[in-house]
């Protein structure tokens, strides 16, 4: 809609997140808008340029404007092609834009998929507003009936045959012949058209009502013959939860690898669909989806299922938020950014593997899902899961202290199944040969002799960590880094695992001239290759972001897995998570021992959850688990407990530890971090945004400090960390400071915000 100029009594002012680093809502003139209008897009002139964003509030213009009025612009166009943006996803950003101090058209803008940023509508409509359809005559057509050549012809009757209704845009992008031919197509009455209905309001719910639509009866959501009989401790926990889903209720299921949380959620699913609303379930890794959607779709074929994530195109991506923005979807499956998604029937959430710090985005605004998630729950009245079977520190003392109700499946669900046993090889005396000790080399021989699976674990891609000079000890770095490059030995290449950058080997070394450089250390390739001359029978797979990087290469391999083509599996942690393996028996651990002494408070607990998590891929099933862990320091406290498979105590202690050092869940903390192209800037830039603002008694703020990656991608990095035992004063001072570091000149750096940081 074009706006002509009108009077300004009849006029309102639109307040609009635009994607920009100013924290405010900018005011534009519109006639004719109402307050259904909240939430719609909008194009609106900025600066020179046009730019696309979300109205957030609409006033009278009499109720005036912060902006002189002669200043006051015009909206250019409003889309109105779906539904405005629901108030409880507006809601959800304006929770972002306080509780993380990040500008709000930033949150709003990044909130949303591409396709619904871009300064057109989602949906084209043909200038017309017509959209093109095959009739029942059109459909019967025999398209091998058309001449080959008339190519046009075949290829219209094609695309309308996939059953999505055209508008002639789309009819064009075919060919540019073909609206001759769609002429010809509704003279024959082949091709109807139909008026474009208007994008209205979302469908209402309950979505059941689709159902009976599609003539599936409700208890056909569910394929009772594959359902097996809950374990005593899923029933609980199902009982437990199903009994108070219409409130807000966060739930920590602690459930040991392979206890059946999984189950827990289908159960609680099957409520939710029986009840007519819909559940959001958040997993880490982009790569877990889908397994999970597998699961999902065969336990309730009926349902819709959804699922978002980063690997999908844009149009796809937007299809399925609007979906479910529109109640057509039941199930909504995806990786962080789709805790965005709006969902008007929402009556579930669950957070899986709810520890893993892939949930806190690490740029633009540093949200984390699973904290967002618990806001959004409570802010809709519903229950939320947060699932693990080694939680985060913060969500296990959450559970201490009662905030969280922790429900606990102790024992794994398939009967007979049990924990695998836990032992360290010391690698200090034992016989080990390109990285792999004689103790694990027979135990994969075993497997390979009893035709079990295997699985060894070693959380570092490439061939070798570094590429040294045994001459003069110069290691090969990354320029723009304080990193390492890593030896990629196939590709010929040297690569940084934290920028990209990637490089030839060099000939000699720089420093010495020495001619004979060498790959130091282990990582996958090196592994898998060393296997491979140990096992030259055995089917090796290698797993890691190099090897499936190829678009359908890790549904491939899990399939290989799965279908008992794979002896040994050699991987990163992209083999740690969710994934079951029934006929996995071993788990060989490599290299875990660099996480024991790191300076990051947190590195314990994450190194505890991982080893758990990989230790939780053996004996799933009846075959009886073992893993082995090659360390030079086996009696090192968290192997202790990973041979006891004692999270509670080792939790306790590291409790205890964060207690005493005054570290989170304790403290609250808050970073400013900055970027610039000198340490000395940032450094100084820090220094003075100290200086702004007193803080008050409650809140510290520490001396700015270089980060631990001290560089990246060629700027230099630092931080300041502020803290406090009170989160609300910690958040009233960040609210001030803000306000004030956008003031404070530092034309030369970078600076951000991170609330509740995990990363230093
Ligand atoms: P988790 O996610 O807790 O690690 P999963 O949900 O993957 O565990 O379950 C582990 C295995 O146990 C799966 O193969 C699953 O099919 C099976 N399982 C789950 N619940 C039951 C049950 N009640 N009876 C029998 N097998 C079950
Ligand atoms: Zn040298
Ligand atoms: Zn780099």
């Amino acid at each position: 809609m074009e706006f002509e100029q009108r009077h300004y009594a009849l006029m309102f002012i639109i307040r609009v997140a635009i994607d920009v680093p100013v924290d405010t809502l900018f005011d534009y003139l519109v006639p004719e808008i109402g307050l259904q209008d909240i939430g719609v897009r909008v194009r609106v002139p900025f600066g020179k340029k046009a730019v696309t964003g979300v109205v957030m509030e609409i006033i009278p213009y009499s109720s005036g404007s912060r902006i002189p009025s002669i200043k006051l612009k015009y909206a250019i166009e409003i889309f109105r092609d779906i539904a405005p943006l629901p108030e409880p996803l507006l809601d959800l950003f304006r929770f972002c834009n306080a509780y993380y101090h990040h500008p709000i058209g930033q949150v709003v803008m990044n909130g949303l998929p591409g396709r619904l940023r871009e300064g057109k509508p989602l949906v084209k409509n043909s200038p017309a507003g017509l959209r093109y359809r095959l009739t029942d005559a059109g459909r019967s057509v025999d398209v091998s009936s058309i001449p080959a050549r008339s190519i046009v012809k075949r290829r219209l009757l094609a695309r309308l045959g996939e059953g999505m209704p055209l508008c002639r845009e789309e009819i064009k992008q075919s060919s540019v012949r073909a609206l001759h031919t769609l002429k010809e197509f509704l003279a024959l009455g082949w091709v109807e058209e139909e008026a474009v209905s208007p994008p209205a309001a979302p469908a209402a719910f309950p979505v059941s009502t689709s159902y009976d639509a599609n003539g599936a009866k409700r208890a056909a959501i569910i394929d009772e013959a594959t359902v097996p009989t809950l374990t005593r401790e899923q029933q609980c926990a199902f009982d437990a939860i199903g009994a108070q889903t219409g409130r807000f209720k966060p739930w920590l299921l602690h459930g040991i690898t392979g206890s059946g949380k999984t189950e827990v959620y289908l159960r609680l699913i099957s409520l939710l669909l029986r009840q007519g609303r819909q559940t959001l379930v958040l997993v880490p890794e982009i790569n877990l989806t889908p397994q999970l959607e597998a699961i999902f779709r065969s336990r309730f074929p009926a349902a819709r299922l959804i699922s978002l994530h980063s690997g999908l195109n844009a149009s796809a991506r937007a299809a399925g938020w609007v979906q479910a923005q529109q109640g057509n979807a039941e199930i909504i499956l995806g990786t962080r950014l789709a805790v965005f998604t709006p969902m008007p029937g929402l009556g579930l959430i669950i957070v899986d593997e709810e520890q893993d710090t892939s949930f806190k985005q690490q740029e633009g605004l540093r949200y984390s899902a699973r904290d967002v998630a618990i806001f959004r729950a409570k802010r809709a009245g519903i229950p939320i899961i947060l699932g693990s079977a080694t939680p985060s520190l913060e969500s296990y003392y959450n559970s201490i202290t009662g905030r969280y109700s922790r429900l606990r499946l102790a024992s794994r669900a398939v009967s007979n199944a049990v924990p695998p046993v836990v032992r360290c090889i010391d690698a200090r005396t034992a016989k080990i040969t390109e990285g792999l000790s004689e103790p694990l080399v027979a135990a994969l021989e075993k497997r390979l002799a009893s035709g079990e699976q295997s699985l060894v674990f070693i959380n570092r891609r490439g061939y070798a960590p570094v590429l040294w000079c045994g001459a003069c000890g110069w290691i090969a770095p990354c320029h723009r880094c304080s990193s390492r490059l890593v030896v990629h030995l196939r590709e010929e290449k040297l690569c940084c695992h934290h920028c990209g950058h990637e490089e030839r080997f060099p000939g000699a070394c720089p420093e010495c001239g020495n001619q004979d450089l060498a790959p130091y250390g282990h990582g996958t390739q090196r592994v898998e290759t060393a296997l491979e001359q140990r096992f030259p029978k055995a089917r090796i797979v290698r797993i890691d972001r190099d090897s499936i990087r190829r678009k359908d290469a890790w549904q491939h391999m899990l399939k290989n897995i799965q279908e008992q083509r794979v002896d040994i599996l050699v991987g990163t942690q992209i083999l740690a998570k969710g994934h079951d393996f029934p006929n996995l028996s071993l788990v060989a651990i490599l290299n875990s021992d660099a996480s024991l002494f790191s300076t990051d408070f947190r590195a314990s607990e994450r190194a505890f959850a991982q080893l758990m998590q990989v230790a939780g891929r053996a004996g799933r099933a009846s075959i009886p688990g073992e893993v082995l862990v090659q360390t030079g320091f086996p009696a090192h406290p968290l192997y202790e407990a990973l041979k006891k498979h004692d999270y509670d105590s080792l939790a306790q202690t590291l409790l205890a530890e964060r207690k005493t050092a005054g570290f989170p869940p304790f403290v609250h903390q808050a970073l400013l971090r900055v970027e610039a192209q000198r340490m000395e800037i940032a450094l100084d830039y820090l220094a003075r945004a100290a200086a702004i603002l007193n803080p008050p008694r409650q809140v510290n703020v520490f001396d700015p400090v270089p980060a631990q990656m001290a560089r990246l991608r060629g700027m230099e990095r630092a931080y300041l960390l502020i803290q406090s035992g009170s989160r609300r004063k910690l958040q009233e001072f960040l609210a001030a400071w803000r306000v004030k570091l956008a003031e404070l000149p530092g034309r030369k750096v970078r600076w951000s915000l991170d609330v509740d940081p995990v990363e230093f």
